[in-house]
């Protein structure tokens, strides 16, 4: 097996270091060795193999075996191993060695039983590896290995399409996409991550039952769109390969309207993700339908809600989904806007994503951009400082308004919010200062030429 690995990769998303790397492959070993050494059979299975014989850090390690379940967790104790899905015969063996959490995902040899809905099988029964390699999905997913003799098990040729760069369903493509619909993204996304092609077989089976990846439950689709989105190697040919299928139309089908409006759009928007550089999966998704967003064909704040909906997210994501969009109003003429709407974007968390998405938008700009480059780098610099520095205590505040007698009622709150601004723009500089323009400002809401609105 030709395991030098590339440590330059972007494939993964979380790469380990090649020291952890190393010292996750020497447990797996030993968790291998463990069980060979009581006459089991034991070897390296998934995503680990296909990465090692394609030169890559595997980021986890997968043990198949023939030890069950029961007996995985006698060999290593209750206190080293945890079932995790003992109805799937997993055991997550673990261990803290050298700072770091080490653990390795033990199953024992199965064949899935019948699948509900297409969704995920209702029953599993331990067999041998041959038959465990068979109801994998992808023939690069399908090879074992065998650490200790050294030696690859291929029942499935998988190492003739890693070597092809060809994803290709193990059987027949249209039954294992019906057996599991969610195979349907995986088979997009390990094509674009790695740069490969798909069978051509495997291709019409997932164009013909695009429509029914509704199937699958909104949070794996979540997961698998995380991924995509993710990796920004794969991410254009991600959305390539779900716009032509028919899957974006329907598990996205804002992007793939947008994707059809016309060629320069869709070849904008493609080129945006592809030049994006985070793996940020959220400032990815408002990359890609930037040009609707900012035309209001796709409301922000109502698209964050359907699409939280949609696929189970958390607050967070859709707050940073919202966010992304609404601070490019002022990001994107950062050298114009005023500090008092800078600098409360800073105190957000997505901060970052957005100023991500806003350099990546000028490079799109034909005009010259580099006073807004100049006052975002300005925005990263002061993120670094003290925020003592940078976010002052307010000076007019609910204390300062009582004392001045300012009446509650819809006043109160705008005082507060125009004298921040104030402050931050450096009007209102100390105490006096802030006297002195509240004094002002009451005095014109109350004379005849202003009324209030002028607050
Ligand atoms: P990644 O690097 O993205 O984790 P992986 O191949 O390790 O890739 P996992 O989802 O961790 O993918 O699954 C581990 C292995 O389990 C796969 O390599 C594959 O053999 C098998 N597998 C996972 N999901 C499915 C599925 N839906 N249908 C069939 N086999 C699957
Ligand atoms: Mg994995």
């Amino acid at each position: 097996m030709n395991a030098t690995p590339n440590t330059s990769t972007d494939l993964h998303k979380v790469e380990p270091s090649r020291s952890q790397a190393k010292l996750l492959r020497e447990y797996a070993i030993e968790v291998v060795r463990a069980l060979t050494s009581r006459n089991y059979i034991a070897y390296f299975a998934g995503g680990c193999v296909r990465d090692e014989i394609m030169g890559l850090l595997p980021s986890d390690y997968d043990v198949a075996t023939n030890a069950t379940p029961e007996e995985v967790q006698q060999i290593f104790g209750k206190q080293r191993s945890l079932m995790i899905g003992e109805a799937f015969g997993v055991v997550c063996v673990h261990q803290r060695r050298g700072g770091q959490s080490l653990q390795v995902e033990v199953a024992t040899f199965r064949s899935d039983g019948s699948y509900i809905d297409g969704r995920r099988p209702d029953s599993v029964v331990f067999t041998s590896p041959e038959l465990d390699a068979q109801r994998r999905d992808f023939t690069i997913n399908g090879v074992f290995y065998d650490p200790i003799e050294e030696k690859t098990i291929d029942f499935v040729q998988g190492q003739n399409d890693i070597a092809s760069k060809i994803i290709r369903a193990i059987g027949d493509p249209f039954h294992r996409f019906a057996e599991d619909r969610l195979r349907l993204l995986r088979a997009i996304r390990f094509t674009s991550r790695f740069g490969f092609s798909l069978d051509r077989a495997t291709w019409q089976a997932i164009c013909e039952m695009a429509d029914r990846i509704v199937e699958v439950s909104p949070e794996r689709i979540a997961t698998e769109m995380r991924k995509m989105l993710s990796f920004p190697r794969g991410r254009r040919q991600s959305m390539e390969l779900l716009h032509d299928s028919g899957l974006l139309r329907a598990i996205l089908n804002e992007a793939a309207v947008l994707l059809d409006q016309s060629k320069p759009i869709r070849l904008r928007s493609l080129s945006r993700i592809e030049r994006l550089q985070t793996n940020n999966w959220i400032v990815a998704l408002v990359a890609l339908l930037w040009d609707d967003l900012q035309s209001n064909k796709i409301d922000a704040a109502s698209f964050s809600h359907t699409i939280k909906d949609r696929w189970r997210l958390s607050n967070e994501e859709e707050l940073e989904f919202r966010f992304v969009v609404t601070a490019q109003k002022w990001l994107l003429q950062a050298d114009n806007s005023p500090w008092s709407q800078l600098q409360p974007l800073l105190l957000s968390p997505h901060i970052e994503s957005a100023i991500s998405l806003t350099e990546l938008l000028l490079e799109e700009s034909v005009s010259d951009f580099i006073g807004v480059k100049r006052a975002l780098d300005r925005m990263r610099e002061t993120l670094k400082q003290d925020i003592a520095t940078w976010n002052p205590p307010q000076l007019i505040d609910g204390r300062l308004l009582i004392e001045m007698k300012v009446p509650t009622g819809p006043e109160y709150a705008k005082l507060i919010r125009l004298g921040r601004a104030a402050q931050l723009d450096g009007v209102i500089l100390n105490d006096q200062d802030a006297r002195r323009w509240l004094e002002e400002m009451l005095a014109r809401s109350t004379s005849k030429e202003c009324s209030t609105d002028t607050l």
